[in-house]
């Protein structure tokens, strides 16, 4: 073991934290540094026999990390005091109310917040996403406790070095699936870069070093070229006494890497870096200014008109303002060139915290973006009943994609995820209006709710007091609001529907002399196999379970009593049935509700499988697949108890059955599995388990299929999926 120079390291100690004093320093105000003291020292004492994994003092990183929240993301003092204390309340033996007595409620709860959190992605998919709704809740709450803890996962990033291998892949997964996209949401652009490339790095450290090396390599060529592209462009900006800076960077190399991956080589990709042209401007020229600037770029250098992004008249949700073109270099280069004030840049580098910065002095009235957007995520948090699972997916589709801008008739803007449709823009409206939709005009031509929004369209929906939304509608929709209206509206159909249903089997039951209560209910639900009460009422109303079938019912029932107090003439009974019906042939589907007879767990036989019935001492008789791995033996022990067993043609008979999936790990491929399954074939998902690791996932899914054909084509088409290695049925 290599001795360690404690003198030394308390040396060090305190030059990390006095050096994070100097940061804050421009944000304290009275009492600020005593206060961080007192939270440096408390942290000190309680991590004070702790080390990281590389060997150093564990006080290191909560230093890091209130750095990181100070310097780049410009937090303050209670911020600063929280990132400090960080990890106390996890790792240490000190307690919630000690911070509250020492530091009071907000330090308090910024850290109930960050420790409940702590344990994202830790155990399995359902609760990573389990978490991840934490995660959200507290961003609408405080959104300090997800910049804090978006500084830890950055310096957990920088330090991922000392980890071992599996815990490296691990991390980075993660953070390429949830921390590079919220941070992007949150307009930290500078750290969403450097999580990217972080990813990149450990998860393929050979393409990132060659990335990296040929940047280097190419620096003195690129700058010559920067220097000559920007001369003419410094002159003219001088002559019209602009107080300007220009800055020319290379792109990310994660961003690089994303191209070469379209097979370009590094050196075809003609934008490998941005020119920046940032302007010292007073607040109500900034839009002036920078179209200014525009005009005296595009004199010395044609711009390409399909590539102008002007986000400084309508700022992205996330508060990102900036003007955007590609010009054409003498050289004949496209070169990117964005042109934005300092009050952008510094908001377009630290994103929130900024912002508010600027919001608080009153220079702007732009951060209605970045409120609007978590105004929505307070709404999606309210409006979601449904699964965690159902919510992170839902949540990054709605939150992690660009956007579309498009205007009602009367000119006023509406922000959408790209890919949302007139019903979504309807629905963005007013849910009444979503609800009576009928059809929209965009820009005056008549086109279907299906219509995917374009940029810039004018759109004018068109409504109906008849018009109620429909099932169909959910394949088209993809805001959440419209998603949840529409299932709400579904539901109260059903709801109505299910009433009437109720009171028809209640008079059949009093017909047969059984009460409706929650024990008969339990037992009919048991029985046709339908997921709540609801479902039952409504089949029965829609005519889905007939008068008949709830006659079989009570003889079930009677039967059951019956088996119950003779329990060894239960094998005598069952074959007798099955020896009468279709010459020695069980009809599965049909006589569903006459014989007693029940799908086999171990192999989950659905309608189009080889199959074979088996007659068990207790639970009846149990269809298995041909191909059950417990075939052999039930059929080479007990081929007297084996019956045929075939299908005919089914009602609307849904099975259980599961499937593996195996794939490389990337953002988004869930989303695009459940979508697949859900959306285009309307299948049922009961359960998704996802692992991954090493890049590489594996999930297992259970669910609800008609028949074989149907299992094919699903098969098929999630095959389809780009970054799917493979597609199987469980042989169990
Ligand atoms: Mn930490």
């Amino acid at each position: 073991m290599l001795a360690i120079d404690i003198e030394q390291e308390n040396k060090e100690i305190i030059n990390r934290y006095r050096k994070l004093l100097k940061l804050a320093k421009p944000v304290l105000k009275d009492g600020d540094a005593k206060i961080i003291k007192k939270a440096f020292y408390a942290s000190l004492q309680a991590h004070k026999d702790m080390r990281r994994k590389s060997g150093e003092p564990y006080i290191y990183h909560p230093i890091a990390v209130a750095q990181i929240a100070v310097e780049e993301i410009g937090l303050g003092t209670t911020s600063i005091v929280a990132a400090l204390l960080h990890d106390v309340v996890e790792d240490t033996h000190l307690e919630l109310e000690d911070i509250q007595r020492d530091f009071g409620p907000k330090v308090t709860s910024i850290i109930d917040g960050l420790t409940k959190i702590s344990g994202v992605f830790e155990h399995g998919s359902s609760q990573q996403a389990e978490n991840f709704r934490k995660m959200v809740l507290t961003l609408s709450d405080d959104v300090r406790v997800v910049l804090i803890k978006l500084a830890d996962r950055l310096h957990n990033m920088r330090t991922l070095d000392s980890m071992p291998r599996e815990k490296q892949l691990k991390i980075a997964s993660e953070t390429i699936y949830l921390y590079a996209p919220l941070a992007h949401r949150l307009g930290l652009y500078a750290i969403k870069t450097e999580l990217e490339d972080l990813y990149l790095k450990y998860t393929d450290t050979e393409k990132y070093f060659e990335i990296a090396g040929k940047i280097k390599q190419t620096k003195s060529a690129r700058d010559k070229f920067i220097k000559d592209f920007i001369a003419p462009i410094t002159e003219n900006l001088e002559k019209a006494d602009f107080k300007f800076e220009i800055k020319g960077r290379p792109k990310s190399i994660f961003s690089i890497w994303n191209k070469m991956k379209g097979h370009t080589s590094f050196e075809e990709i003609y934008d490998l870096f941005a020119i920046r042209v940032i302007v010292d401007s007073q607040p109500e020229n900034e839009k002036a200014d920078c179209w200014k600037i525009y005009s005296i770029i595009t004199d010395s250098y044609k711009p390409n008109p399909d590539r102008l992004r002007d986000w400084v008249s309508t700022p992205k949700a996330n508060g990102y303002e900036s003007l955007h073109t590609t010009v054409m270099s003498n050289t004949g280069q496209w070169v990117e060139v964005q042109i934005r004030t300092k009050r952008m840049d510094e908001i377009a580098e630290k994103g929130y915290a900024a912002h508010w910065k600027y919001k608080e002095t009153g220079s702007s009235n732009k951060e209605a973006g970045l409120e609007a957007w978590l105004g929505k995520v307070r709404e999606i948090i309210e409006q979601h009943d449904s699964s965690a699972l159902d919510f992170m997916d839902d949540f990054r589709q709605n939150f992690f994609r660009d956007e579309v801008y498009a205007f009602t008739p009367k000119g006023e803007l509406k922000i959408l995820p790209n890919g949302s449709t007139a019903l979504d823009f309807a629905f963005e409206i007013h849910s009444h209006i979503g609800s009576h939709c009928l059809g929209a005009k965009v820009n005056q031509k008549l086109v279907p709710l299906s219509y995917i929004v374009k940029n810039g369209d004018q759109i004018e929906i068109l409504t109906s007091s008849k018009q109620k939304p429909s099932e169909d509608w959910l394949k088209f929709v993809v805001t959440s609001k419209a998603r949840a209206k529409i299932k709400d509206s579904l539901k109260e159909d059903k709801k109505k529907i299910a009433e009437e249903g109720k009171e028809i089997i209640q008079r059949k039951l009093e017909h047969l002399k059984l009460e409706l209560n929650n024990e008969t209910v339990q037992h009919l639900i048991t029985f046709f196999n339908v997921k709540s009460s609801l479902d039952l009422y409504y089949n029965v109303a829609k005519g889905i379970i007939e008068v008949p079938d709830i006659k079989r019912f009570k003889e079930s029932l009677e039967q059951k009593k019956f088996e119950k107090k003779e329990p060894e003439t239960k094998l005598n009974n069952l074959t007798k049935p099955a020896q009468t019906i279709g010459k020695d042939t069980l009809l599965i589907g049909d006589d569903l509700a006459k014989i007693d007879y029940s799908f086999a767990k171990c192999c989950n036989p659905i309608p189009g499988d080889d199959v074979f019935g088996f007659v068990t001492v207790s639970e009846g008789i149990k269809i298995h697949r041909t191909n059950c791995p417990n075939a052999v033996e039930l059929v080479s022990n007990f081929g007297y108890r084996v019956i045929k067993a075939k299908w005919n043609s089914q009602k609307e008979l849904s099975f259980l059955t599961s499937l593996n999936i195996i794939g490389t790990d990337r953002v988004g491929i869930i989303n695009d599995v459940t979508k697949v399954i859900s959306n285009e074939l309307r299948v049922n998902i009961r359960s998704i388990t996802i692992d991954s690791n090493d890049g590489m996932f594996e999930g297992s899914l259970m669910l609800f299929v008609n028949d074989t054909r149907q299992l094919d084509t699903l098969i098929t088409k999630l095959q389809a999926i780009p970054d799917i290695v493979s597609v199987t049925r469980s042989s169990v």
